[in-house]
């Protein structure tokens, strides 16, 4: 039976110490980390998304703009409004929700934000410096499943094979690469991947950022395995639930994360880690 392992804790303890900098940074008089996040649009799941966001910096005193634009507004007036944001000295982190309307470039926009105020990790130069192991800010579910796996004590993953399915930019392709550089044996699956279920048997360390309700099965699971699970779905009766079979999993790993109260929680807490971080470099 697994241990569950909720990150929604481990975010509370970090959550805790980043309210605790920011008393003390008030107490000392000095101006407060902001971060702005930028929705355009009236998208039901984001709008969600960055409620909880605004939500949590406010929990712990941190400074925090929602700045809603409409649908239709152009492409290069959201990147002016970005270019605003980047020379605004009060601003330390800018996050822009995805995804973005249609007539707007998605890379062109994550592209104009300047990488010292990337708290998302998204723009090409924080996800190359994240390749090169540079120091930079690390988009925020690979960054909180990775310290989450420190938490349980994976952190030297030498001779470890991790097995992650789905290849997205914003979690599959990133945690391989952090998975890599902690010497774990990474193998990437996909929707073209043959015998997943295979591969992902073989994994001491199984990652599911597919996007489709309980899809992985327990005969998917080595017994013993760490099973991070992603997803955020609803499943046929509108109930909140990952892409892993809790229940049966459960039974099989060491450890396993469920949803919610998982992997959501962290990348809360890392954009939050990350906005502290931004304005930490800046004021030096
Ligand atoms: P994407 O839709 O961008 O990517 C899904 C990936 O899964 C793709 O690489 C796709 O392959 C792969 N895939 C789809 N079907 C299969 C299959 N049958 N077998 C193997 N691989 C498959 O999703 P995201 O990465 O953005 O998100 C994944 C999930 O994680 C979603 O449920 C999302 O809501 C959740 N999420 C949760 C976050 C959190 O904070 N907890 C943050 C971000 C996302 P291909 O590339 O070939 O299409």
């Amino acid at each position: 039976m697994a241990e569950i392992v909720y990150g929604s804790e481990i975010a509370k303890k970090i959550k805790a110490k980043l309210a605790a900098k920011m008393q003390a940074l008030k107490q000392e008089g000095k101006r407060l980390p902001k971060l702005c996040v930028v929705l355009v649009g009236n998208h039901p799941a984001s709008l969600s998304y960055v409620t909880g966001k605004e939500k949590a910096c406010r929990e712990i005193g941190m400074e925090n703009d929602l700045i809603r634009l409409p649908q239709d507004i152009s492409e290069k007036a959201l990147l002016d409004f970005i270019q605003k944001l980047n020379v605004d000295d009060a601003v330390d982190g800018i996050l822009v929700q995805l995804p973005l309307p249609a007539h707007i470039d998605e890379h062109k926009v994550l592209f104009a934000i300047d990488p010292a105020k990337d708290v998302d990790g998204f723009h090409p130069i924080s996800l190359g410096k994240l390749m090169l192991q540079e120091d930079t800010f690390i988009s925020c579910t690979p960054k909180g499943i990775m310290r989450i796996l420190e938490e349980i004590g994976y952190d030297d993953l030498s001779g470890k094979k991790a097995v992650v399915v789905g290849r997205s930019n914003i979690v599959g392709k990133p945690v391989a690469q952090l998975l890599m550089n902690k010497h774990a044996t990474v193998t990437v699956c996909h929707s073209r991947t043959k015998n997943v279920e295979e591969i992902a048997a073989q994994a001491d360390i199984l990652i599911a950022a597919i996007g489709k309700p309980r899809y992985i099965h327990a005969s998917w699971v080595k017994e013993g395995a760490v099973v991070i699970d992603v997803g955020i779905n609803r499943d046929e009766n509108n109930k909140l639930c990952g892409d892993v079979d809790f229940e049966a999993v459960k039974e099989k790993a060491a450890y396993i994360t469920p949803v919610p109260k998982g992997v959501g929680p962290m990348t809360i807490a890392m954009l939050l880690e990350n906005t502290l971080e931004a304005y930490e470099k800046k004021e030096g």
